[in-house]
């Protein structure tokens, strides 16, 4: 365990995480909505430092990044825990119910295991990296040393000086957006549209390439009429970026069918009245 950043301490042994927009209150012997932040003894400590549940040697376009050295391979990291808690969630295992292994990686095995197999970048991802961020960051403050890139896959739930603070450190985000309908972000997901679109807009303006991934879930966000209005709200905010569409399967809490191909074929088209680069994903 180590102890986290951004958390300020109240009285009563009371802590204020800062880390995310929920800005958990905990109390000790408590943890924080994203269950990997653990107040003890009016301390906060991250119970997932060090600790993964996934590595592997992924084609970037797998993260999915399809313009950011493309035809490159990229070594994946991924821990326990997350800030939101989407129903359909599609990595529950790791994300919402799991048991974090006891095994400790540190941050220059992963270097060196990326310099060993010849990788050019490190992707923090498979779980939600912003809840991990103590070793996220000091994992990529030394990845950069040795000239390596970072690139973070995030629901971009992240509060502005964490976020300010890894930037520099980040070459590449994809970034998923999970509906236009910020009351269905708060009770389908756990979290608000507007802290991930500032988020989109920080991470454009320290010249990050970013790119964006919208799961299609029924009855989520799948109404056209309303799709084709927050992607020109969308193109109007942020300007011309890859959007990426991506396929849900039922999962954890939410039974609805697979997205509808037919479906998914038309909001591309749609999208692509503004985005130039519109690709379809988790579809043969
Ligand atoms: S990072 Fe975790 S503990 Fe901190 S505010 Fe977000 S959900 Fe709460």
């Amino acid at each position: 365990m180590q102890e986290a950043m951004y958390y300020e301490k109240l009285s009563s042994k009371k802590v204020h995480c800062r880390l995310c927009p929920h800005h958990c209150m905990i109390s000790d012997g408590q943890i924080g909505l994203c269950r990997v932040r653990k107040n003890i003894q009016g301390k906060l400590y991250t119970l997932n430092y060090g600790h993964l549940s996934g590595i592997a040697i992924d084609p970037i376009e797998k993260k999915p990044l399809n313009r950011f050295m493309p035809g490159s391979h990229i070594l994946s990291v991924g821990s326990y825990g997350c800030n939101m808690k989407c129903l359909f969630c599609q990595n529950a295992d790791i994300a919402r119910e799991f048991k974090i292994t006891n095994q400790y990686t540190e941050p220059r095995d992963v270097i060196q295991s990326a310099l060993d197999h010849e990788l050019p970048s490190i992707a923090y991802t498979y779980n939600e990296p912003t809840v991990y961020y103590e070793w996220m960051i000091a994992t990529a403050r030394l990845s950069k040393e040795k000239g390596l890139k970072n690139v973070m896959v995030s629901n971009g739930f992240i509060e502005k000086e964490p976020f300010e603070v890894l930037a520099p450190f980040i070459d590449a985000m994809n970034i998923d957006v999970k509906t236009y309908d910020d009351t269905k972000y708060q009770s389908i997901c756990g979290g608000r549209l507007e802290p991930v679109l500032e988020t989109i807009e920080r991470a454009l303006n320290h010249k990050i390439h970013v790119e964006l991934t919208s799961l299609i879930v029924p009855g989520l966000n799948d109404e056209l009429e309303k799709l084709d209005v927050f992607f020109k709200q969308l193109y109007e905010r942020i300007g011309d970026l890859d959007i990426h569409i991506s396929r849900y399967f039922p999962r954890y809490h939410y039974d609805e069918p697979a997205t509808n191909i037919q479906l998914m074929l038309e909001i591309k088209e749609r999208a692509r009245k503004y985005f130039t680069q519109v690709y379809l994903g988790n579809v043969r």
